[in-house]
């Protein structure tokens, strides 16, 4: 499996949020640790530093929005720390959060982790059975009746069909609504 939270990778978005800040950031150290509780640290001590837990980094099913929001949150730290001279989580840090786009929460939440995973598993299950519709698949539309698919555009859960009904123009129907209120038929 890739890893693509690597230093590189990490340096990158805080290069992106230094050219938004004005800050240097992307030029403090960065470690690893394996710890499973803290996802991330930043240490104002010599001049900054931060470090990641690669028991989350590594993990390729890791939502990509947790890693991001970890990462911004440190920086938001570092830029609390810089701009204001404060550290913790307090008024002057979610103003921060709030500049470098990350969530004004303090904790980690397994919640918001699992909520990413549980969207993408139904959105797995939601194209897996559009997968099923084809061109030249017949649907029953509830009141055009039986239309016949000429043509598929789009991708995953994004699906267009393009549909011709008797006595009607082609029409473009989004194929989630056709999945939910049409079906197929022979
Ligand atoms: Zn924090």
């Amino acid at each position: 499996m890739k890893n693509i939270w690597n230093e590189a990778a990490i340096r990158k978005e805080f290069a992106r949020l230094d050219a938004k800040t004005g800050l240097k950031e992307a030029t403090l150290p960065i470690s690893f640790s394996n710890a499973k509780c803290t996802l991330g640290s930043y240490s104002s001590a010599g001049g900054g530093a931060f470090r990641f837990s690669r028991h989350y980094f590594d993990d390729p099913l890791w939502p990509i929005e947790e890693a991001l929001d970890t990462i911004r949150h440190e920086y938001a730290h570092y830029m609390d720390h810089m701009v204001y001279g404060n550290v913790g989580h307090g008024a002057t840090w979610k103003k921060c959060c709030i500049e470098v786009g990350s969530l004004p929460i303090r904790c980690y939440s397994r919640e918001s982790a699992n909520y990413y995973q549980d969207m993408y598993e139904a959105e797995r299950k939601q194209a897996a059975i559009l997968d099923h519709y084809r061109t030249g698949s017949f649907i029953m539309h509830p009141r055009f009746g039986r239309g016949r698919i000429v043509e598929i555009v789009g991708a995953d859960i994004n699906r267009y069909a393009l549909v011709n009904f008797k006595d009607m123009e082609t029409k473009k129907l989004s194929l989630t609504w056709v999945d939910k209120n049409c079906g197929r038929c022979a």
